[in-house]
């Protein structure tokens, strides 16, 4: 069963393996397999599920909605998020402006099924609107009880650090960051992961496999998998891309004597790879099927031996 880790220096413990909807529910996958996943994570002692309204124009947060209908609610941890418009574009319709977080977390809880969220997190930070205006709407959606805590989302560390501070001042805390994090992207190590540490924040990281890449299913020369997100012409396609060269494609390919020693799939390293940080409380996965939640899963408990985290980073080099 996968373990649990603290959030931050909350008492909320979340498992240390999230399930997140991002391209695949109400896009890619069709409802029963939606569904589905969610039932495998829930059996392999998932309880945290991770989605945004703006995820498939808010269709992610229905279907986690339904999918979620009937299970304890005490049992599980709900996280969402606002930043970017669902609606048809209004003035108000993007960003953290009171306005926006007020509006956006009604229609969350809706379509969510719950009347609170234990995680409510700014998808992105808004250079226009004002830090202290942004920070009272989550102090007062805390107050109402609609959110229990607040985090962030590919803030940066300064970023972090004023909110987090403001957030003192009216009486609650930013508890997480949650920033794309995998072997083969690691921006967040020099400076959000040192100054969360010291602010009793934890991150949680998105795209621990590298939306795929690193499962070693795509191999260079070959044809692209059928079904995959490679393919997937409702988003996926264009969002991995980055990733989807030879050079990187052929170092992951490397990664198979080092996953092999330890017994592991390359997903279940990719997994593992980032939970070896002790400031990460969860490795965001997603999942198109259920077997790939349950292999995935698999991940939770398992220790890399220093000597083959050395390893890793000479075989994927500058990748
Ligand atoms: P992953 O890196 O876990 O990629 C998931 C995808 O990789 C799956 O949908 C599947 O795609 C493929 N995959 C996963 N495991 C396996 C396996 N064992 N074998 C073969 N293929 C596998 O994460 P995501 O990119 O999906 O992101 C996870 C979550 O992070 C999101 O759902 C969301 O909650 C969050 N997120 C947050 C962002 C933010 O800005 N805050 C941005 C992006 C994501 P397929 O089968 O289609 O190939």
């Amino acid at each position: 069963m996968v373990n649990h880790r603290y959030l931050g220096n909350s008492g909320l413990k979340i498992s240390e393996i999230t399930y997140g909807n991002w391209l695949t529910h109400g896009s890619q996958v069709e409802n029963d397999a939606a569904k589905a996943c969610v039932r495998a994570a829930l059996d392999v002692g998932i309880t945290s599920f991770d989605t945004a309204d703006v995820y498939a124009n808010t269709a992610a947060e229905t279907v986690l909605g339904e999918a979620l209908a009937g299970v304890r609610r005490e049992s599980t941890e709900i996280f969402t998020k606002v930043y970017w418009p669902t609606g048809p574009g209004g003035p108000n319709d993007c960003g953290l402006s009171r306005k926006h977080i007020m509006e956006s977390i009604d229609g969350s809880l809706r379509r969510l099924r719950t009347d609170y969220v234990d995680l409510y997190q700014a998808h992105r930070y808004d250079t226009e609107t004002p830090l202290a205006e942004t920070m009272q709407a989550f102090a007062d959606i805390v107050r109402q009880g609609k959110a229990l805590y607040i985090g962030v989302s590919e803030w940066t560390a300064d970023q972090i650090r004023a909110g987090h501070a403001l957030s003192k001042e009216l009486g609650f805390q930013l508890i997480s960051s949650q920033p794309q994090y995998s072997m083969l992207w690691r921006v967040i190590e020099p400076e959000v992961v040192p100054t969360s540490r010291e602010l009793g924040m934890s991150q949680i990281v998105w795209s621990p496999v590298a939306q795929g890449v690193l499962t070693g299913k795509y191999v260079p020369g070959q044809p692209l998998p059928a079904g995959s997100r490679a393919t997937d012409e409702k988003g996926g396609a264009n969002m991995i891309k980055r990733f989807m060269n030879d050079d990187v494609l052929a170092r992951v390919q490397g990664l198979r004597p080092i996953a092999a020693e330890l017994d592991l799939s390359l997903a279940q390293l990719a997994v593992a790879w980032v939970l070896q940080n002790d400031n990460v409380a969860a490795a965001l996965i997603g999942a198109s099927r259920p077997e790939q939640v349950v292999e995935n899963a698999k991940a939770s408990g398992v220790t890399i031996p220093a000597e083959l985290l050395a390893r890793i980073d000479e075989v994927l080099g500058d990748a």
